[in-house]
């Protein structure tokens, strides 16, 4: 490794860059105007005294400071991304091209429904193709996230409870211990109390436990399947039945509807509520924080609840119903200002239609094989945490790493160096040092094959002691090892200029 160090600070073309802050003149300015004649303030004495404070930079430092920072993120559309639960796949260009059609692009949320006939007809469509996929009579379009859907979702069951009169009694929700966080936090923000159910020996929802658990005052389950361990939960029909049975309601968490999606239709199962998140199984581009899109298809039961605005459907007419007074349902309220992600939709919809079903069909099939041979390639040299194949994603603990020093999050670093973004590291909480890999359907076996070889080489080297290739991982990037927990508890968001004394030593 170079150890050399650079006049600039630089290494190589990579910039170490200021912050834009650190980089401005408090007199420079991008633009050239001339001073404007001087004209009487009507302020009143509340202008401004000193400067406001922004960085002064040209136009090209400014451009070229953005350009740089976004080089140093890494992304789907720059490598592999092998996070588990997040499903990463390549956003194909023909659904951006589509999202930018300026029919689509330059909607107003505000304009007269009369001038967007083709925007109710697409978001009509796409959840048509939702329905159809899920086997679910209706689909509550504008929640903006999976966690959204599941507040979407959580918040339907609530209104139903209301209905009957039972939301005063039926205050528990049932929730696996492998459940992705936001399951719990919403049922909790929804006034809910958690119940967690127990995984069994082969990470599956423990039925004995769970048929335990029920009682007059359960208000439903929340279950994700293909579970977060890439497993189906195979006993899924006989918990929908018994908690019917018991009066309460089923929540799926859809987020792995990629593993099934053209194979199984939720509808089938007994679900009540699913939030299907269109950033993952239908390819819309996430990461860092959005903008994602998360549908919730609702059975018979639920769909009078769903929340504004909807699109309807009369004698072929489209119909946009943005209010109670207007709908002839009982919609719990409203989610959003407007009507959901209309650029997430159209790259939905364009996705689902260049695929047609027997493509989506394939999609399913492609993820779910390409995570078996990562499974299968690796589980002789990693340690697979239970038997058997695996749905769409590929799930490893830290047991090949025992006695070697060298943990979970050691591992992930060194995989850095290597040029790969680490894959989902501790989560699920249900096995030790998790490392979960989902592949997706659109890695070729070419990617995978170089992957796995890495994968192998660093377990390897692992097992064969060579600890310094992990404990001082990374090496080879701009920033080595950070803080992440201070980081994240107490981040220092605003820049404060040096102290006029220091700036004068
Ligand atoms: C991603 C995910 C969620 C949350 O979805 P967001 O769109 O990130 O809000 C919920 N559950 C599971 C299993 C997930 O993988």
């Amino acid at each position: 490794m170079s150890e050399k160090t650079t006049f600039t600070g630089h290494r190589g073309l990579d910039h170490e860059e200021q912050l834009i802050f650190e980089r401005g003149r408090d007199a420079a300015c991008g633009v050239d105007l001339p001073a404007p004649d001087s004209v009487a303030t009507r302020l009143g004495g509340m202008e401004r005294n000193g400067s406001v404070g922004l960085p002064g930079l040209s136009e090209p430092e400014v451009v070229r400071h953005f350009v740089r920072l976004s080089q140093k993120n890494y992304a789907i559309d720059a490598g592999f991304y092998p996070l588990g639960s997040c499903t990463m796949k390549h956003n194909p260009r023909l659904n951006e091209k589509m999202a930018r059609l300026p029919g689509f692009s330059d909607v107003h949320p505000l304009q007269p429904t009369s001038t967007v006939p083709g925007a109710l007809e697409l978001m009509s469509e796409l959840a048509r193709w939702l329905m159809e996929l899920t086997g679910m009579p209706a689909v509550a379009m504008s929640p903006k996230a999976g966690a959204h859907g599941e507040l979407c979702g959580l918040m339907a069951i609530r209104a139903a409870l209301e209905a009957r009169g039972e939301a005063g009694t039926r205050t528990r929700v049932l929730v696996p211990e492998s459940a992705h966080g936001t399951n719990p936090a919403t049922a909790a923000a929804c006034g809910f109390t958690v119940d967690a159910i127990p995984a069994t020996e082969d990470g599956r929802v423990d039925l004995a436990a769970f048929e335990a658990k029920l009682g007059d005052d359960v208000a439903g389950i929340m279950l994700t399947n293909p579970n977060t361990c890439g497993l189906f939960e195979r006993d899924i029909r006989k918990i929908a039945d018994a908690v019917h049975e018991h009066g309460g309601y089923f929540y799926c968490d859809g987020a792995n509807f990629n593993a099934i999606v053209g194979r199984v239709k939720p509808g089938d199962l007994g679900v009540d509520a699913m939030h299907i998140n269109l950033h993952k199984t239908f390819s819309t581009p996430h990461g860092g924080g959005g903008p994602g899109a998360g549908p919730v298809v609702l059975s018979e039961a639920l769909a009078p609840f769903a929340p504004l605005p909807y699109v309807t459907s009369t004698g072929g007419e489209l119909k946009l119903v943005e209010d109670e007074q207007s709908s002839d349902a009982d919609p719990f309220g409203r989610m959003v200002a407007f009507h959901g992600q209309m650029g997430m939709f159209v790259r939905a919809l364009s996705y689902m239609m260049s695929h047609g079903s027997d493509g989506l069909r394939q999609v399913a099939e492609d993820a779910v094989l390409n995570a078996n041979y990562v499974l299968a390639s690796l589980k002789d040299v990693m340690t697979a945490s239970f038997e058997g194949p695996c749905m769409h994603e590929a799930l490893f603990d830290d047991r090949f790493l025992k006695g070697t020093g060298v943990e979970t999050l050691d591992f992930a670093k060194a995989m850095i160096d290597e040029g790969y973004h680490p894959m989902t590291v501790y989560f699920p909480l249900v096995v030790h040092g998790a490392m979960l890999i989902e592949p997706t359907e659109t890695e070729s076996k070419e990617t995978l094959d170089e992957f796995i070889g890495c994968m192998a080489d660093l377990a390897r080297s692992a097992k064969a002691g060579d600890k310094a290739r992990f404990e001082n991982a990374p090496e080879l990037t701009p920033r080595r090892r950070l803080d992440e927990t201070t980081a994240a508890r107490k981040p220092v968001l605003r820049w404060t200029p040096p102290a006029p004394a220091q700036a004068a030593e």
